[in-house]
């Protein structure tokens, strides 16, 4: 078998959280499922996850500070050489002290939610009046013990003429990355003023600019097609200026998979399909020969645009965004407005850079 490159895990330890966000995207409950991995399985899943040596580890939620055994989960996954990241939310148990407890038992990022510069609008898009305020007291909060800080934002009709205000907010909060969710319509998601295709691209445009001065990274969930919109200036870059600005990495093309509170296993939290249960089957085994895995490795598999496409060595669109609007997993992503072979077109001497 070919070797695998390594993978991006998202693990989601609970479902239970205390908010209660407009359109939230998990389906988050207000108390724990008595299916949830227990914390002797969360312990085997750690080693799972520590065997498939991934280049990236995000525990996250629900909240996953509702799991009392949160701390000692953190230290067990420090001891097997994993850092992971927390993904948490601006609930009243996120105080100081808990953050601080959080990095003296080995977390190494935090990441949180943001959707807005403006509280109010931050406000209203989650529904919980105070959430701004409270978000940004936990970002210094972190900033305190030394502990890096990512952000999370929803990207919507509601925000996306403030992208430039919000990042250079995000640049004085010093954080590390902006991870920006482009919405997959499944559940309460479907409720959300989505962007369509023109509009996404539109964004991928002040994306790129700010990608190019700012002090943090920017990464894309749910829309590995601005990994092509990227390649597309790069190249305009380079042919005005002599070099690529160097902001793609491998890190970026890496396959994803995600643990659910109760074990399945996917290659997203937005998919609804499953490629096994880490309960009855090792992880590895899952990630290497599962079905879903493998059929998703194909580019062969691809319909539509997307199977013609010079970039689906680096794309491949969100599988499961065409799943959710289409019904069928290997459908063209239909939030990507690029027509297959423009690129070519436009720059003869350029290729897309192939990333295996
Ligand atoms: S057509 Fe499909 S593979 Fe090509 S850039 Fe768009 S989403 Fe990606």
């Amino acid at each position: 078998m070919e070797s695998l490159q390594s993978p991006v895990v998202t693990w989601e330890l609970t479902r239970a959280c205390r908010l209660s966000c407009l359109h939230c995207s998990v389906g988050a409950q207000a108390k724990r499922s008595p299916l949830e991995l227990s914390t002797y399985e969360a312990y085997k899943t750690i080693d799972q996850i520590a065997a498939i040596r991934p280049q990236e580890l995000t525990i996250t939620g629900g909240d996953p500070l509702e799991r009392s055994d949160i701390y000692q989960l953190l230290d067990y996954a420090r001891r097997r050489a994993l850092a992971p990241t927390l993904t948490v939310t601006a609930s009243p148990s996120l105080s100081g002290s808990t953050i601080g407890t959080l990095k003296r038992n080995g977390l190494s990022r935090m990441a949180i939610a943001l959707d807005s510069a403006k509280p109010s609008q931050h406000d209203a898009a989650r529904g919980i009046t105070g959430l701004f305020g409270s978000t940004l007291l936990a970002i210094r909060w972190a900033r305190t013990v030394a502990l890096p800080v990512e952000v999370n934002t929803l990207v919507t009709r509601a925000n996306f003429a403030e992208l430039n205000t919000l990042a250079s907010l995000l640049g004085d909060l010093a954080v590390e990355r902006w991870n920006l969710f482009y919405p997959v319509p499944i559940g309460e998601s479907k409720h959300l003023p989505m962007l369509n295709a023109d509009e996404t691209e539109q964004t991928f445009g002040v994306l790129w600019e700010i990608s190019r001065k700012a002090s943090f990274k920017i990464r894309t969930v749910e829309a590995p097609h601005y990994r092509r919109y990227a390649i597309q200036r790069e190249a305009g870059a380079h042919t005005l200026n002599g070099a690529p600005n160097g902001k793609l990495t491998a890190n970026d093309c890496a396959e994803q998979i995600f643990i659910s509170h109760t074990g399945e296993v996917s290659i997203s939290p937005f998919l609804p399909l499953t490629a096994g249960n880490v309960r009855y089957q090792p992880l590895t085994t899952i990630h290497q020969r599962s079905d879903l895995f493998m059929s998703l490795r194909n580019p062969a598999n691809l319909k539509g645009k997307c199977s013609r496409c010079e970039f689906r060595s680096v794309c491949t669109g969100s599988r499961a965004r065409a799943f959710a609007v289409t019904g069928d997993l290997f459908a063209t992503d239909p939030l990507c407005a690029y027509q297959p072979g423009a690129f070519a077109a436009a720059t003869p001497i350029l290729q897309p850079v192939e990333v295996t």
